[in-house]
């Protein structure tokens, strides 16, 4: 008997060819719909968030701490108790439903300022060596304390393991060429939330800075730092796609809204304690210096 063999017909299972239009109209409808998702969880986180006791915070500590342990200034027990001493004041006074905040300083070169889960504030050897009082630390300090008590140190934990079950389960399904639309909605989402996040923290700062100095002009010597530092990373305002894709407000925003705010009547410049933060800042230089010589 004699087959008629024929080979399969390959266009069955497929439509019509797709015209580029098509292809656009998928990856929208794509993007459209992570874009969604992404933004109704991180919602949902930051509703959440809020609601995590303080205590079951604290327990998180000792796990977080390890990240920057490699980092931390060690023995020097004056920049300890300094850090602490500000920062506990901080936490009487503006955060007693936090049962307890932590300070530390670590020797790295870049400036940088962050709290992270377990109310722990870590603050970098460059930015102290940027700052010139006792006021201006007390404010990047205070601007930490606020994230903890908005909780955002808490909605950055939920985003973390957001953004790695999401790679997880969502990557092996996601055609390649989505993968650049995913990180940009991913930014675009968290771009909202994170700057709301800043000017909050913010607003936190300059009210203890108010109350506790009597004076915010602090905060805007600070933001004039930072806007010295963006310059140099070649980070300018009006910049539509680098505006775009921040995550933080830009420096001259954030002092346009201390000098349109509730305390723009307290702009006059306060100093003290000056000796006690320049052997602070010195301490922190030295140590550090001999730290990473060590290493
Ligand atoms: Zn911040």
């Amino acid at each position: 008997m004699k087959i008629n063999y024929t080979e399969p017909d390959h266009k069955v299972n497929q439509g019509a060819p797709e015209g580029l239009s098509g292809v656009l109209l998928n990856v929208a409808l794509i993007a459209l719909t992570v874009f969604l998702f992404i933004f109704v969880l991180r919602y949902t986180i930051s509703l959440a968030a809020p609601h995590i006791p303080f205590s079951v915070e604290l327990k998180l500590r000792g796990i977080f701490s390890t990240f920057v342990s490699g980092y931390t200034l060690k023995d020097s027990a004056e920049v300890e108790d300094y850090l602490e001493n500000l920062v506990g004041d901080v936490k009487r006074n503006f955060a007693s439903e936090v049962p307890d905040v932590s300070a530390t300083a670590l020797c790295i070169k870049e400036e940088n300022a962050f709290a992270l889960p377990g109310a722990q504030i870590v603050i970098t050897s460059g930015l102290i060596n940027e700052l010139d009082s006792e006021e201006e630390l007390l404010f990047v300090l205070s601007h930490e304390v606020g994230h903890i008590v908005h909780r955002d140190n808490m909605k950055g934990l939920g985003e973390m393991l957001l953004q790695v079950g999401l790679a997880v389960v969502l990557g092996p399904f996601l055609p390649q060429e989505t993968g650049s639309v995913f990180s940009n909605t991913n930014i675009w989402t968290s771009r909202s939330f994170t700057r709301a996040q800043e000017y909050k923290a913010d607003d936190f700062g300059v009210m203890v800075l108010a109350k506790e100095v009597g004076s915010v002009a602090a905060s805007l010597s600070v933001f004039d730092k930072f806007n010295k530092m963006e310059e140099k990373m070649g980070i300018r305002k009006g910049d539509l796609a680098q505006s775009l894709s921040a995550t933080h407000p830009h420096s001259l925003d954030r002092s346009k809204r201390v000098k349109l705010g509730e305390f723009k009547n307290l702009l006059t410049e306060i100093q003290r304690n000056s000796a006690s933060f320049s052997n602070f800042k010195q301490a922190v230089k030295e140590k550090c210096a001999l730290q990473l010589a060590k290493d």
